[in-house]
C-alpha cells in the first residue's frame, strides 16, 4: 500500500456491486476510470463495457491491470490524474472512480474545467467532502467547493459507504456522489474568472459581510443593483446570486478601491 497515493482498495461486494450499479455502464459508453488500483471496480467495468481508459499513477498497479486485461477492452494511462488531458477521449466522456481522497478537491475543480465534453461523472469521496458538494445555503458545509461545483454540475448524493469496505480501512467514512453537467447555454456567466474570484473572496473569511469580503472587486452599489444585501454574508448567497452579482460587475467599469483579484 502506498500511504502517499491514497490507497485504500474496496473489498466489499455489496458496495462494489452498488457503485457499479449507480453507474449503470452500458457496452458503447465511453468511460474513464480514476485511480484503478487493483481493479475492484475495473473488472466489472471491463465486463460491460466495450472498452475502458483508466488513469493510474502507480506504476506497479498500473502494470498489473495491464497485464490483466487485454488491450482492446482497457487502456491503462500511467500518471497523475491531475495533469491528464481528458479532452484527449471521445466526447460525452463518464468518469468514474473510488478517487485519491488527498487530490480529490483539485481534481473535482479540474473536471469542471472540461465539464462541456462530460456526460456525467460518479465518484466516492470521503463523506465529508460530498457533504460540501451538495451543501445548501446557509449552512456549515456550504463554501467555495459548494458554489463552484453546484454552478457546473447538477450533483446528487447517492450513499454513504464505510471504512470497513476498505483495505485498509480509512480513518474517514465515504460517500457515493454522481455529478451531471449543467447545460452550457443555462450557465449565464459572462466573466468565469471574475466570478471565480468574487466567490473565492466572499469564502475567504466566511464571517465578513459581502461590503468587506468584496471590497477590492465588487462595489456596493454594484450588489445593490444587483439586488444583493451588502450586509449579507456569502454562505448565505444561493449559487444563483453569485452569478448575477458577477454579471452585475462585468457590466459595470470597476474603479475605487482596487483592481479585479
Ligand atoms: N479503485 C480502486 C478501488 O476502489 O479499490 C483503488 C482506489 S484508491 C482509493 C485510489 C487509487 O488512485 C490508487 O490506485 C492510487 O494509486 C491511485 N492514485 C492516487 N493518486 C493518483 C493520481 N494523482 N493520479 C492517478 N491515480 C492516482
Amino acid at each position: 500500500m502506498r500511504k502517499r497515493f491514497g490507497q485504500h482498495f474496496l473489498v466489499d461486494r455489496h458496495f462494489i456491486g452498488r457503485i457499479v450499479a449507480a453507474i449503470d455502464p452500458r457496452p458503447g459508453d465511453a468511460m474513464v476510470e480514476i485511480g484503478p488500483g487493483l481493479g475492484a471496480l475495473t473488472a466489472p467495468l471491463v465486463d460491460r463495457l466495450a472498452h475502458l481508459h483508466a488513469v493510474e499513477i502507480d506504476r506497479d498497479l498500473a502494470a498489473r491491470l495491464a497485464e490483466r486485461f487485454p488491450a482492446e477492452r482497457l487502456t491503462v494511462h500511467v500518471g497523475d490524474v491531475l495533469a491528464f488531458d481528458f479532452a484527449s477521449l471521445p466526447e460525452r466522456l463518464r468518469v468514474v472512480g473510488n478517487l485519491p481522497y488527498n487530490i480529490s478537491t483539485p481534481l473535482l475543480f479540474r473536471l469542471a474545467g472540461f465539464a462541456a465534453r462530460l456526460a456525467d461523472c460518479t465518484f466516492m469521496l470521503q463523506r465529508e467532502v460530498v457533504d460540501r458538494m451538495v451543501a445548501a445555503p446557509a449552512t456549515a458545509d456550504y463554501g467555495r467547493l459548494s458554489v463552484m461545483l453546484q454552478h457546473r454540475f447538477a450533483m446528487t448524493k447517492l450513499f454513504d459507504v464505510p471504512p470497513g469496505a476498505f483495505r485498509p480501512r480509512p480513518k474517514v467514512d465515504s460517500a457515493v456522489v454522481r455529478m451531471v453537467p449543467r447545460p452550457a447555454d443555462e450557465l449565464g456567466l459572462h466573466d468565469p474568472a471574475l466570478f471565480a474570484a468574487i466567490v473565492a473572496a466572499a469564502f475567504g473569511q466566511r464571517r465578513k459581510t459581502l461590503r468587506n469580503a468584496l471590497s477590492r472587486i465588487v462595489g456596493t452599489g454594484t450588489m445593490e443593483r444587483a439586488g444583493i444585501d451588502p450586509g449579507a454574508r456569502g454562505e448565505t448567497l444561493p449559487v444563483a446570486d453569485f452569478v448575477r452579482l458577477a454579471n452585475a460587475a462585468t457590466a459595470e467599469p470597476r474603479g475605487g478601491a482596487g483592481s479585479p483579484g
